[in-house]
């Protein structure tokens, strides 16, 4: 069973222990077809594209090309 060689300080249990409850905003971009913030390879939610083309079809849809 794997031990640990050496007791690991107060302080460094603290730091590493600090960032459990750091809150990150979730990575994102900007959706090309309607400027919606969307999120890293994904449709967009807003407008149902994806890379330059209409993915899904949404009730509205910003612009269509196909
Ligand atoms: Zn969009």
């Amino acid at each position: 069973m794997a031990v640990p060689k050496k007791r690991m300080s107060r302080s460094r249990t603290a730091k590493r222990r600090a960032n459990w409850d750091v809150i990150t905003v979730p990575a994102h971009g900007k959706c090309n077809n309607c400027q919606a913030a969307v999120r890293p390879h994904r449709v967009c939610a807003a407008c149902g594209f994806y890379r330059g083309k209409q993915i899904l079809a949404v009730a509205a849809p910003a612009a269509s090309a196909e």
